[in-house]
């Protein structure tokens, strides 16, 4: 079976990339699987260009197919932050606990209309040809009031989706792969696989 290397250390975006890349054909390998260990600087200043830096350098390094995704939460009130710096916000070690309460209390006050926000998703494949193809995907949503749901994972249980009445913490991963930005940022880079 062709390989391809997913260039994600996060264990949570692994699950979800084998359960939408399940049947493309590949078998799907985790960095750590590959026994591949780079540290790429994701100095970019889109989700594409990190991604791409990323799928790039580890390519380069293995020569093999490899998948690389940035993703993060923008939120308009905030001038779209934390943006592509979500994994870094107040710290890359502090609990999205207190990163979520810090936003909520951020829109303290401000209605609906005005709490608008998407989680965006960009996946490059870099193919041992040179050859590299970048996608995006987004799913859009408005901060909750409160922090809730124990599924999916960092600012998942403040994105409301109005259309289920629930966060993205509160519905199915299946569900979540359905309409999620990576879920369909990954659809579409599948279609060039
Ligand atoms: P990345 O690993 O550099 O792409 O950083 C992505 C960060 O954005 C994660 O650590 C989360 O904080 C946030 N993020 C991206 N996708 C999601 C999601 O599906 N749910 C919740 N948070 C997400």
């Amino acid at each position: 079976m062709k390989k391809l290397i997913f260039a994600t250390g996060n264990e949570n975006k692994m699950k979800e990339i084998r359960m939408i890349l399940a049947d493309c054909g590949y078998e799907i390998l985790s960095m750590k699987e590959a026994g591949i260990d780079i540290d790429v600087e994701e100095n970019g200043a889109t989700f594409e260009e990190n991604a791409v830096i990323k799928a790039e350098a580890i390519s380069k390094a293995c020569g093999e197919l490899v998948l690389a995704d940035d993703s993060g939460l923008e939120v308009d009130y905030l001038d779209k932050a934390p943006g592509v710096y979500s994994a870094r916000f107040l710290g890359r070690d502090t609990s999205y606990d207190i990163k979520n309460q810090y936003i909520i209390d951020k829109l303290e006050g401000v209605p609906d209309e005005k709490r608008t926000a998407r989680f965006v998703c960009a996946i490059a494949a870099a193919f041992p040809d040179g050859r590299t193809v970048v996608k995006r995907g987004t799913i859009e949503g408005i901060i909750g009031y409160e922090i809730k749901g124990e599924n999916g994972f960092g600012y998942d249980p403040i994105f409301f989706l109005p259309e289920y009445g629930k966060t993205t913490a509160e519905i199915s991963p299946e569900d979540k792969n359905e309409i999620s930005h990576r879920g369909r940022a990954l659809e579409m880079i599948k279609s060039e696989l």
